[in-house]
């Protein structure tokens, strides 16, 4: 698999080159986002882990560009702890996650691997985690052997967020990808469907989408649940 590593901190470079490098990743980085760019755009990149703040042109108007020219490349985000705006705004421009400064090497390799998992096109009629399960043919679903009753948008939301566990989605992506508005209609509908999702789906003190702070919601992944 072919990494793309933005960042021009020449330390941070170093140790995240070292150990993709470590796990059988070929690595070609970049601290240059005019460069970076091109590398990006020429496309012969798995993913591309993409820092923000860069000499030339910053990580988000190179992921922006990329979008704009339908580059799908899975695209994770190495944001600052204080960069709580890009972060939401990279997910909102097409990022498929972020992770924050300063990180273990395995959370990174983690996400990574969900990523590639998510984006590697593969065709479901089942979406399962732990107890829950969604069929999506017949838009039925189960926790154990007892059915759960969705609403049509409750389903839509739930196997949205399903279809990529670990994934953040913000409150707008929700609004555009289930709802399909292109525009914030000043309510809480997002809100009181996850509520209602979670009315359903929780029990035995067991939570399946996690509210981002500030950021937004994601499925918690298998394993990950408290
Ligand atoms: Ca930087």
């Amino acid at each position: 698999m072919k990494i793309l590593l933005v960042e021009d901190e020449a330390k941070i470079a170093r140790f995240v080159r070292k150990g993709l490098e470590t796990q059988g990743f070929s690595v070609t980085v970049s601290g240059d986002g005019d460069e970076a760019f091109a590398l990006a755009a020429a496309g012969s990149f798995d993913v591309i882990l993409l820092d923000i703040m860069l000499p030339g042109r910053d990580g988000l108007s190179i992921l922006k560009e990329l979008r704009e020219h339908r580059n799908t490349v899975p695209v994770i985000l190495l944001t600052a702890r204080s960069e709580m705006n890009e972060r939401v705004e990279g997910l909102n421009l097409g990022a498929d996650d972020y992770i924050t400064k300063p990180f273990f090497m395995d959370e990174l390799l983690a996400r990574l691997r969900a990523v590639v998992r998510r984006t590697s096109g593969e065709t479901l009629s089942v979406l399962r985690s732990g107890p829950l399960m969604l069929n999506l043919i017949t838009r039925h679903a189960q926790y154990g052997e007892e059915e759960i009753i969705f609403a049509p948008r409750e389903f839509s939301l739930l196997e949205h967020l399903m279809r990529s566990p670990g994934k953040i989605f913000t409150r707008d992506q929700l609004l555009e990808q289930v709802w399909g508005y292109g525009f914030d209609p000043q309510t809480n509908l997002v809100e009181v469907c996850i509520r209602r999702i979670r009315e359903k789906t929780d029990r035995d003190g067991e939570q399946f989408i996690e509210t981002v702070r500030g950021v937004g919601y994601r499925f918690k992944p298998e394993g990950n649940r408290e």
